[in-house]
């Protein structure tokens, strides 16, 4: 069961279920100003916060709407929302593939023999 109800604040649409788990996902993330697409529908989603006004969800349909609406109202505040597409689906992803570093096994380690006064 989902505690959250997401509309299209333009024609009232609900997402499917599938964009429904992305939606719920990006409310978890904490972030100011940015646009985030949530799949396999498409919706875009606004995280304002602060200045920027609360988040805001928008259909495929009218995710071009959303934009110039956030335009209209937020954009002498900052660059955000004046930000250009493809946006994320998810934020901070970038942050986790960092921690994919592949780490030399062993080979580089010097074979050091022993200490013959030892
Ligand atoms: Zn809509």
């Amino acid at each position: 069961m989902s505690s959250y109800i997401f509309r299209c604040q333009f024609c009232d649409a609900k997402p499917d279920p599938l964009t429904q788990v992305s939606l719920e996902k990006t409310v978890v993330e904490v972030t100011f100003g940015a646009y985030i697409d949530a799949m396999p529908e498409k919706w875009l989603v606004w995280h304002g916060h602060g200045p920027y006004g609360p988040p805001r969800y928008a259909c495929n349909e009218h995710r071009g709407d959303l934009v110039a609406y956030l335009r209209n109202h937020y954009g002498a505040i900052g660059p955000h929302p004046w930000k250009k597409p493809p946006y994320p689906t998810k934020l901070g992803r970038s942050d986790r593939a960092e921690r994919k570093v592949s780490l030399g096994k062993g080979s580089s380690m010097p074979n050091w023999s022993k200490n013959p006064s030892s």
